[in-house]
């Protein structure tokens, strides 16, 4: 947890001789706000913040930021604004946590790592056995520590084309063709803080899916004699 002293704040408006204002504090924590604690002497602020890429999704933690304060008026109506202006920031929020429909910058921008797991249901989905899928659809590269098998291929050798498993054929018009079967990497992608979007995309958009992804190869399916 981070500290903030607004008393230091105060003393700055002091010094400067212009009133506490909202727009002094560092807004930074109610960018992402879950939850806002008043006590005499705290505000708490709570919040997700997007750290690193790891395995190709955003990792969203969750931290706290406390605002210590006394009683001074100025300085309570300061913080009024402010949590005022993170609660219609999280009015608008949602731009943030949703994608446009078919937006998928990041089907071909990544590579996502597929775990046993993924390819488990990935074969029951495409119904076929796990090491077909191996063979067609991933690129095998297993971690050290036996969790992933390794992750999934391009329509080409280039790392920057489409995911195999990506349809459609344009920006708007994308879908994912194994959406339920996808691997836990797409799961967890987070278009928080997402630097991909194509911004051309209205959000308010709908689209259909076409038909789902189609493999070249189905398991064979014994009958019996
Ligand atoms: S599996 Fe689906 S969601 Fe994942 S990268 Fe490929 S097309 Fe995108
Ligand atoms: S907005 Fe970002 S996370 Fe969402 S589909 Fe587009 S590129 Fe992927």
């Amino acid at each position: 947890m981070e500290t903030i002293d607004l008393i230091a704040l105060r003393k700055f408006s002091k010094a400067t001789g212009q009133p506490t204002h909202p727009e002094m504090l560092d807004a930074r924590p109610i960018e992402h706000v879950n939850k806002i604690e008043i006590t005499e002497e705290f505000i708490t602020i709570e919040f997700n913040e997007v750290t690193t890429r790891y395995y190709n999704a955003n990792e969203i933690t969750k931290r706290e930021w406390e605002y210590k304060y006394n009683d001074d008026p100025e300085l309570v109506a300061a913080i009024a604004k402010v949590i005022d202006l993170s609660r219609k920031h999280l009015t608008v929020l949602p731009e943030n946590v949703s994608c446009p429909p078919g937006c998928a910058e990041c089907c071909s921008g990544y590579e996502p790592f597929v775990s046993t797991g993924d390819l488990t249901r990935m074969a029951e989905h495409l119904g076929m056995t796990e090491r077909e899928v191996m063979k067609e659809y991933i690129v095998e590269r297993p971690s050290a520590d036996g969790y992933h098998v390794g992750w999934v291929r391009k329509v080409t050798d280039d790392v920057n084309d489409k995911c195999v498993f990506l349809m459609g054929s344009r920006s708007g018009r994308y879908y994912c063709g194994i959406y339920n079967a996808r691997p836990g990497d797409c799961r967890d992608f987070s278009p928080i803080g997402c630097q991909d979007v194509d911004e051309d995309l209205p959000r308010t958009s709908m689209f259909t899916p076409g038909a789902a992804f189609s493999p070249k190869k189905r398991r064979k399916t014994r009958t019996k004699l």
